[in-house]
């Protein structure tokens, strides 16, 4: 059985979409991933030891690289491996409640040469490890999965570690707080809010804006449930067993930090695509009809930026409302930014609710496609988002320029726990507009189109943006960002 009801041209879908889909896999789209082995299942069935009193044996003790434990993030220490480069994941998860139930592949090229790696990975019970189809043996400790494969990984070789794992994810606590981080489960279902150091509670990463990688996404959910994951959606299959499962498929680069599932009992509205984008959303069921047009508010907005930014770098686009308190507004994550429904309650005044669409879609282009290269360039990504979300309201007739009462802090030198705070967005937001005000409009969207060309899909640092304006706006202007971004004082605007 399948409903949809017509609503100002969207299609909302219940969650019995399901029942009606089937395997609709293009295998011409397959080809980079390492799904197409998927099926080729190792028939290797030695359990690796998942005791942290498992250390290779001494005849193995390791004569080159072990990699390292850390990607060198001066605020996060802990985030992040070295040694290697992941190519894609390919996470097969099966969601029971609380319980997942994965296997992952993880296709890596090694950078140096290796006897042993990390990545990270956080509670879980790992019950098979192979390295190539080899059993290997592991070691746990915090955060730290560290895989031995039993032999040594050349540089530029690439291997495919396969994960079975299983449990209850928990949410960790970070020093960015407020909110603790990582896979939720709630009576509603399931959702990830991540940035910056959650990926982990969910699948072993290299958890770390760096190690950027294509994602594959199966998802396992009964039937009656919606799946959905960042990318599109290229197949859904009915098990025949009451559960169904939904592929989704990233084909741009990701952030560990920004991947999303999100399951259980929603409504997936469909939207008319926006040019080759596809757009759909997750919202609670019983609010469907009345978000449905709100959520559609993002049309122009995405136009708009596609007009000042360059083309949205993604192949889909929507956002998942859930009923829970997030401890902030939303999360951007890649293609499916997540928000506390409490902002799209009838409460909260339409202009907010857009401000914050606006600020989550902007950072598609700026922390999505474009990544921080540390923590600490965290203003890379929420200055800019608040510029465009500041923008979209001075586009709507209302002028958001008004100076913040009270001094903001500069942008550089922060520590873990201010990583979100007040300064990084406004003081960061009005940095760029002190600079549109100074070169102009044109010199202004030319330079963010150049830093979007530039960086998508990889990371940029703030020097590498000092840079570019100095490149593109000259001397002057690079000072005056410069200033911006370090004086202890938060500078006056330029007049317009
Ligand atoms: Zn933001």
């Amino acid at each position: 059985m399948r409903f949809s009801r017509s609503l100002a041209g969207l299609a909302i879908v219940g969650s019995i979409l399901t029942a009606s889909c089937s395997s609709t896999v293009d295998p011409s789209t397959t080809g980079d991933l390492a799904s197409e082995i998927v099926e080729a299942r190792s028939t290797t069935t030695e359990v690796a030891d998942s005791s942290s009193s498992t250390a290779a044996p001494a005849d193995r003790e390791p004569q080159g690289s072990i990699g390292s434990d850390t990607i060198g993030d001066p605020l996060f220490p802990g985030l992040g491996n070295g040694g290697y480069d992941v190519q894609s994941y390919d996470l097969a998860i099966a969601v029971d409640g609380p319980t997942i139930t994965v296997r992952a592949l993880i296709s890596i090229d090694a950078t140096e040469q290796l006897e042993r790696f990390n990545l990270d990975l956080i509670g879980l019970d790992v019950t098979r490890v192979e390295v190539d189809g080899r059993s290997a043996r592991i070691k746990r400790t915090g955060r730290e999965l560290e895989i031995d494969p039993g032999r040594t990984l050349y540089p530029g070789e690439n291997f495919l570690l396969d994960i079975e794992y299983s449990g209850d994810p928990m949410p960790i606590d970070d020093p960015a707080g407020p909110a603790a981080l990582g896979w939720y489960t709630e009576p509603f279902g399931t959702f990830v809010i991540s940035e910056p150091s959650g990926a982990a509670t969910w699948f072993p990463a290299n958890d770390h804006p760096q190690d950027k990688a294509r994602f594959r996404f199966a998802i396992t959910v009964p039937s009656d449930q919606v799946a959905v994951a960042a990318g599109i959606l290229e197949a859904t299959d009915d098990n025949g067993d009451g559960t169904t499962t939904w592929h989704w498929y990233m084909r741009d680069p990701m952030a560990t930090y920004l991947a999303s599932v999100v399951t259980g009992d929603f409504a997936m509205i469909e939207e008319d695509p926006i040019g080759t984008i596809d757009v759909r959303h997750v919202v609670p069921i019983a609010d469907a009809e009345r978000l449905a047009p709100i959520v559609a508010r993002q049309r122009p907005m995405l136009e708009l930026f596609q007009d000042r930014f360059g083309p949205y770098p993604f192949d889909s686009h929507g956002v998942a409302v859930v009923d829970a308190d997030l401890g902030f507004a939303a999360l951007e994550n890649q293609t499916l930014s997540i928000y506390d429904a409490e902002f799209f309650s009838p409460l909260t005044p339409d202009s907010f609710t857009d401000r914050v669409m606006a600020h989550e879609l902007a950072h598609q282009w700026f922390g999505n496609a474009v990544s921080v290269e540390t923590w600490g360039d965290i203003w890379l990504n929420e200055g800019f988002a608040t510029w465009g979300e500041y923008y979209w309201v001075e586009q709507t007739g209302v002028d958001p320029w008004v100076g913040p009462p009270g001094n903001l802090g500069p942008l550089v030198g922060l520590a873990a726990p201010n990583l979100f705070d007040q300064n990084v967005y406004v003081r960061g937001g009005f940095t760029l507009e002190a600079l549109r005000r100074t070169v102009g409009d044109e010199a202004f969207f030319a330079l963010l189109q150049t830093w979007v060309e530039r960086h998508s899909g990889g990371v940029a640092s703030t020097q590498d943006f000092l840079d570019l304006v100095g490149e593109i706006a000259g001397a002057d202007a690079q000072a005056l960002v410069n200033t911006w971004l370090t004086d202890p004082q938060m500078p006056q605007l330029p007049p317009r």
